[in-house]
């Protein structure tokens, strides 16, 4: 049963997974043209190169094959939704960085000594 249950989980991970950084897909993005999906920042970089898929290598536009692509918000909240602690990292790092700011504003504004340098 077990086995069963785990073989479904990997399946459905290369519905979740970019084929170009093999990671978790990060802003799932669609090329409308054969629905391959991949991160925004992937795909994007290889329309830099090339305008072929490149998963199943058509050709996706002629000239701008950025046009042919399709943020998928559905699959981004699955992808959140299965793997939680993505999402979890991405707000962290932003939430981290805030609080850090107001940290040193905090400090900077009220001049508050710490205790190393209340020691006299
Ligand atoms: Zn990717
Ligand atoms: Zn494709």
């Amino acid at each position: 049963m077990a086995m069963h249950r785990k073989h479904m989980v990997r399946d459905f991970n290369r519905y979740i997974t970019c084929s170009i950084c093999c990671g978790y897909l990060i802003k799932p993005t669609t090329v409308t043209e054969c629905l391959h999906t991949f991160c925004k920042s992937c795909i994007v970089q290889h329309f830099e190169e090339s305008n072929e898929c490149p998963e199943c290598g058509i050709q996706v536009h002629e000239t701008n094959p950025l046009e042919m692509l399709r943020l998928d918000k559905t699959l981004e909240e699955i992808i959140f939704k299965l793997v939680p602690g993505l999402r979890e990292s991405e707000r962290c790092i932003h939430k981290r960085t805030q609080e850090e700011h107001q940290e040193r504003e905090f400090w900077r504004k009220n001049k508050i000594k710490t205790s190393a340098e209340g020691n006299e």
